[in-house]
């Protein structure tokens, strides 16, 4: 199964990502989470996205296209992935598609994550991540059992950069801008699927369960 979380910052789709590949045993890639570790890794493809990021722009297509397909190529995506941020303007979905097509593959669905703006703002500037494993939390809607330590390996929880109110006003509207077309891209192609994200983690869960089902 090959899966594309499509949806604004904040909306779900890493949470989501983190519960569908241990129940469907397929790989998440999350494009921000490599960026992340090579800016932490402090590599020249690091230093370039960051400054991208830092401001909450989009790091440029063909940085982004050459590293999704890399990742593509490993052995663990055989039986397929979930692409978690990915794409994220319709030049990268052209891409992608391409990149497929030469080897026979197609995308199965789209997840399409809607949730109301406030939300999506409360969320974000409310999120702490796991240094070490990558674990998202909220400090109101899902805290982890001890501050500031991650329930899963007991690494420590940061707040990230991008999730300060300046760059999440910006990259929300980098979303409605640049990636909110796919919506419409995914639709004409017959495999989008779109999620009410506003609900309690479980639930959203089911929905997207029930959905891939059908
Ligand atoms: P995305 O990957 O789409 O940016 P995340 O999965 O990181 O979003 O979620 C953003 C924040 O919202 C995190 O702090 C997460 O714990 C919280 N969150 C995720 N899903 C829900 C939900 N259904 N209800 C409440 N909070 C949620
Ligand atoms: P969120 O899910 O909260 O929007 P991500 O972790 O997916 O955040 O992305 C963080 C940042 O990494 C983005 O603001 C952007 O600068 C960069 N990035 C991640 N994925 C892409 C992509 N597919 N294309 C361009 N930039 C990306
Ligand atoms: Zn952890």
């Amino acid at each position: 199964m090959r899966l594309i979380f499509l949806g604004p910052p904040g909306a779900g789709k890493g949470t989501q990502a983190e519960l569908l590949t241990a129940n469907l045993n397929i790989p998440q890639i999350s494009t921000g989470d490599i960026f992340r570790n090579a800016v932490k890794a402090g590599t020249a493809m690091g230093l370039k996205a960051k400054q991208y990021m830092d401001k909450g722009e989009l790091v440029p297509d063909d940085v982004v296209v050459g590293i999704v397909e890399e990742r593509l190529a490993e052995p663990d995506c055989a039986n397929g992935y979930i692409l978690d941020g990915f794409p994220r303007t319709v030049a990268q979905a052209d891409a992608l598609e391409a990149n497929l097509a030469a080897r026979g593959e197609k995308i199965d669905k789209v997840i399409n994550f809607v949730v109301p703006k406030d939300v999506l703002l409360a969320r974000l500037t409310g999120r702490w991540v796991c240094k070490n494993c990558g674990a998202t939390y909220h400090e109101e809607f899902k805290p982890p059992a001890k501050k500031g330590t991650c329930d899963n390996c007991s690494g420590e929880l940061y707040q990230r950069d991008d999730d300060k109110l300046e760059a999440v006003t910006k990259r929300l509207q980098v979303y409605e801008e640049q990636t909110a077309p796919l919506i419409a891209y995914y639709q004409e192609k017959g495999i989008l699927l779109t999620i009410q994200g506003n609900k309690p983690v479980e639930e959203v869960y089911n929905e997207i369960i029930n959905g891939l089902k059908s």
